[in-house]
């Protein structure tokens, strides 16, 4: 019997802008993968590329990660940090022959090029530095840095199985000798990809499918330092409802927008769950079922397309379920920004209870709530229209009932009928003139539990002009 080695997948992003929505779905899936095989799912910050990186974006990736809940195991691990590493895998491949010197200029490497594609040729490096058995090499320049290349096989091909794609084979002689160390000695994104996934020992490589390229380059470096390769699978890229790539232009593409939009993480997870994986049917399920379920058989092959309006149906979905007590704590700052008076409104769970049912996102809750905590200030001209003479002896008949009647939505309601009949009205004859009274809007949900949430004493004070 084998024992299969603990599944370990990475999240590996480039802190240079946002954490993107497709960029947490690879991070959800490598995650998810992790989760589902108890194994270890790592972060790794890439920031060599020392001109675009900022630690904003590494806060903003920590931030995206936290909100939508997919704790790491270890790490996040920094590719500056890690330089030594890469060194010493530089010196490794020297010393074994599998990379080398090339001392070609810019200008000489830019020349051959030129030559190349005049000549209808890939432009690609000519060997020039290249040791073969019985070859001499050129004399050193002086003053000279050399770049270190990769020295790649000739002949054959990469193949993989890649776990969305299926077969991917790249001829060798498609990939030119990479430069895997600039002349100051720093190494390149794909060596130092290669290098971490060999000494993270990572098993499963899922990213975007912008990367297929430079996985059999990275399958080259890692045979030639004798590691064993991880699987891979790349994700289609995320469109928008419009079929073009995913941006800006299709609404928020940055992960942390959607909390201030009002989404809730569990929203967000389910969607992009969905947006490229489904098990069966299942439209809504949680992060437990998710983790339970979670397979790399049931990847789509094609993109996704980003559609706003189902995820703000699941938002919805989320909202109702979501406990009141938590809603209050995500509604209380974005109410205190609109002048909620919450020393003289109910208590604001029983409210988001009785709104949460129609609420999209957090923000039309809050300002939906809002109804409970500002004074009411009824339009006037409505004040006429709905508080007529006809209707008053009956408002102030509700509003006498109000003192005894036993505050509960049944209690509530029976009274409200018994008025309707005493003083044969229709129920939005008095509905109307109640709802303007105690919130100054004519929509509000049903009237008998806007009633029963205020209390009786401020229902009382709210008609005392009609009692
Ligand atoms: N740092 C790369 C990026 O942000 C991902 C590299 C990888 O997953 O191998 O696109």
């Amino acid at each position: 019997m084998t024992a299969t080695p603990q599944v370990r997948t990475r999240f590996a992003p480039s802190p240079t802008g946002y954490l993107h929505v497709g960029g947490a779905r690879t991070a959800l899936y490598s995650w998810a993968y992790a989760r589902h095989f108890g194994g270890v799912f790592i972060l790794r910050i890439e920031d060599t590329d020392l001109e675009r990186s900022t630690p904003e974006a590494v806060q903003a990736i920590l931030d995206g990660m936290q909100w939508l809940g997919l704790a790491h195991d270890e790490g996040p691990f920094y590719q500056m940090q890690r330089m030594d590493r890469y060194r010493a895998a530089l010196a490794k491949l020297l010393e074994s022959g599998h990379a080398y010197h090339c001392y070609s200029s810019p200008e000489e490497v830019e020349a051959m090029r030129e030559r190349q594609r005049a000549a209808g040729d890939k432009p690609r490096y000519d060997g020039t530095w290249r040791p073969e058995p019985g070859k001499t090499l050129p004399p050193v320049p002086a003053d000279r840095k050399p770049v270190i290349r990769f020295r790649n096989p000739l002949d054959g091909a990469v193949t993989w199985y890649d776990l969305v794609k299926g077969d991917i084979t790249i001829a060798n002689r498609e990939m030119d000798d990479l430069v895997i160390a600039r002349p100051d000695g720093t190494p390149t994104y794909n060596f130092c990809v290669a290098v971490d996934d060999w000494e993270m020992r990572i098993t499963h490589v899922i990213r975007g499918d912008d990367h297929v390229n430079n996985t059999p380059r990275q399958i080259n470096i890692l045979q030639a330092l004798g590691a064993p390769l991880p699987q891979y699978g790349h994700l289609p890229m995320i469109l928008g409802t419009d079929g073009e790539k995913l941006s800006k232009r299709h609404g928020a593409v940055s992960v942390m927008d959607y909390p201030a939009q009002g989404f809730l993480p569990e929203a967000m997870i389910n969607y992009l769950a969905r947006l490229g994986w489904s098990h069966g049917d299942d439209e809504v399920f949680s992060v437990e079922q998710l983790c339970q379920w979670f397979d790399l058989d049931h990847l789509s092959k094609s993109p996704a397309q980003f559609n706003p309006e189902k995820l703000a149906w699941l938002n919805a979905h989320y909202i109702k379920q979501a406990d009141n007590a938590r809603l209050a704590e995500l509604v209380t700052p974005r109410m205190t920004g609109e002048g909620a008076d919450f020393g003289n409104g109910p208590a604001l769970p029983a409210v988001l209870a009785l709104m949460k049912d129609r609420a999209a996102t957090i923000n039309e809750l809050a300002a939906a709530a809002m109804l409970f905590y500002r004074a009411p200030a009824p339009d006037a001209a409505l004040m006429t229209q709905h508080v007529t003479d006809a209707v008053r002896p009956a408002l102030a008949d509700y509003a006498a009932r109000c003192q005894s009647v036993a505050w509960t939505r049944e209690a509530l309601a029976a009274m409200l009928k018994e008025v309707l009949a005493a003083h044969k009205l229709k129920m939005p004859q008095l509905a109307m003139p109640l709802r303007l009274l105690l919130t100054g809007q004519l929509q509000t949900p049903a009237i008998d539990a806007v009633v029963e949430v205020f209390g009786r004493d401020t229902v009382l004070a709210r008609l005392a002009p009609v009692a």
